[in-house]
């Protein structure tokens, strides 16, 4: 194991602090305090650099990446449902409304079973460190003893996450053998793995933390909404639920309160800093106007929204406007826990809403928007810096006062899917061919606050 706590690392990278900005560092020295934050970034120009370097090589805490190797902040999740990984890449042929009762709450269900939770979970938790993601937002299910095994799996293993038990005490919603009993039962068991989390004895750091998990509003009582709106300022955790994802949900809560996703979590006191909502594909300009005021953040789930939502949701009317955005994987959703994969169809369906799609229309028919692609850059922003700040998390970049979460690309894994060419590829484009041709055998190393946490790990 190759834990960087109080040590320094000298590598070459990528990070973005500023949308639409790369920086590109060639061998910087890194040096981390001993709780795995950074406590500065040289550059070999900068006066204290060679001194720096010295000392900690003399100290023996010094760790050099090799050549090829490339340095990238871990990926935040903005949305995960933990429970749905067993059908990954399954149940693709239905809208929103019959998958939800066809396939994922009879799955959801069998989490009452703390064996196949604990196999699942490990696995899952397991699989994306693989993928790099370092943060993690988590639905998990109903059960009390389900979550508080994921939460105790992620403590475990070393991964950054927010942990939420599904609230779900609708009875008009949700089927009988997957429904909180009360919207008391509800709110008792949120409560409860708040206390869990909070005091868990290995969570001294704050590794994890609980979030207020309303599903959606289709699947909660307005009592235990407003409930959980007062909670979730009494505790100060994160919220996270779903908001304006498909026709159905957005016209379901349009019947249910006369008002959009966003104005009826408002008024039930859900939107707030520490809130994520999932998808929002139909929310208004109004709409945007709110969550920006109340600085509450977006998860894009695009590969999810291509198999759930009818429509995509407008990131660059988002990211103009300043609301805070990441990408979610949305597992299940998105037959894919790969953030890359996300990155990649965050940028190819922004090309479809560029272009249209109708070869029976004419060109000039064909499309309703200009300006709403996005790059590579933009891509990379969301799934790191972009995820943090939406969390209001220091992850996400390395500058001081930030965790050391981060993967190391290793672009020249025989069984990788990068392939460089020297004479061709430097700066910027290195890292475009990282998110469009990056696979899981390209990441050598994964760390989290300093921890390496890889299980097996292809560098010495
Ligand atoms: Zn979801």
């Amino acid at each position: 194991m190759d834990h960087l706590h109080g040590k320094a690392i000298i590598a070459s990278g990528f990070h973005t602090t500023r949308r639409g900005e790369i920086d590109f560092f060639q061998n910087a020295l890194i040096s981390l305090g001993d709780d795995g934050a950074i406590l500065s970034v040289l550059r070999p120009h900068d006066t204290d650099y060679d001194e720096q370097k010295r000392r900690r090589k003399d100290a023996g805490r010094l760790v050099t990446l090799p050549k090829g190797s490339y340095l990238l902040p871990g990926f935040v999740d903005l949305h995960i449902h933990a429970p749905q990984y067993p059908q990954l890449g399954s149940a693709l042929d239905v809208p929103l409304e019959v998958w939800l009762q066809k396939y994922t709450f009879p799955l959801e269900a069998r989490y009452a079973d703390a064996a196949f939770a604990r196999k699942s979970y490990r696995l899952l938790v397991d699989d994306l460190i693989a993928n790099g993601t370092t943060t993690a937002l988590y639905f998990a299910t109903i059960h009390q003893e389900a979550t508080r095994i994921l939460a105790d799996i992620c403590l475990k293993a070393g991964q950054r996450a927010l942990v939420g038990k599904v609230v779900m005490d609708n009875a008009d919603q949700c089927p009988d053998y997957y429904c909180d009993a009360s919207p008391d039962e509800a709110l008792r068991g949120t409560e409860e793995l708040i206390g869990y989390i909070r005091s868990h004895p290995a969570n001294a750091g704050a590794l994890v933390k609980p979030v207020v998990t309303p599903r959606f509003i289709p699947s909660c009582t307005d009592a235990t909404l407003e409930a959980l709106g007062t909670l979730a300022k009494q505790c100060g955790c994160h919220v996270q639920t779903h908001c304006s994802e498909s026709d159905w949900e957005h016209g379901y809560v349009l019947e249910r309160h006369g008002i959009t996703d966003t104005d009826s979590l408002d008024r039930f006191g859900l939107l707030g800093r520490h809130t994520v909502l999932a998808h929002s594909n139909l929310i208004t300009s109004a709409n945007m106007d709110t969550i920006r005021a109340r600085g509450s953040g977006i998860a894009h789930c695009p590969l999810s929204n291509a198999y759930f939502s009818s429509a995509v949701f407008p990131l660059k009317a988002a990211l103009e406007k300043g609301l805070h955005v990441g990408l979610g994987t949305d597992i299940s959703g998105g037959p894919s826990g790969s953030l890359f994969d996300n990155m990649r169809s965050a940028l190819f369906v922004a090309r479809l809403l560029e272009s249209g799609v109708d070869p029976n229309l004419g060109p000039a028919e064909r499309s309703r928007h200009s300006g709403v692609w996005i790059d590579f850059r933009d891509a990379f922003y969301l799934a790191t810096t972009g995820g943090g700040i939406a969390l209001d998390l220091p992850v996400g970049q390395f500058s001081p006062g930030y965790q050391f979460d981060a993967m190391v690309i290793d672009t020249t894994a025989q069984h990788g899917t990068i392939r460089l060419w020297d004479d061709l590829d430097s700066s910027e484009n290195i890292l475009q061919k990282i998110i469009y041709t990056a696979s899981r055998s390209n990441i050598a190393k994964v760390w989290i606050g300093g921890r390496d946490v890889l299980r097996s790990s292809g560098l010495k």
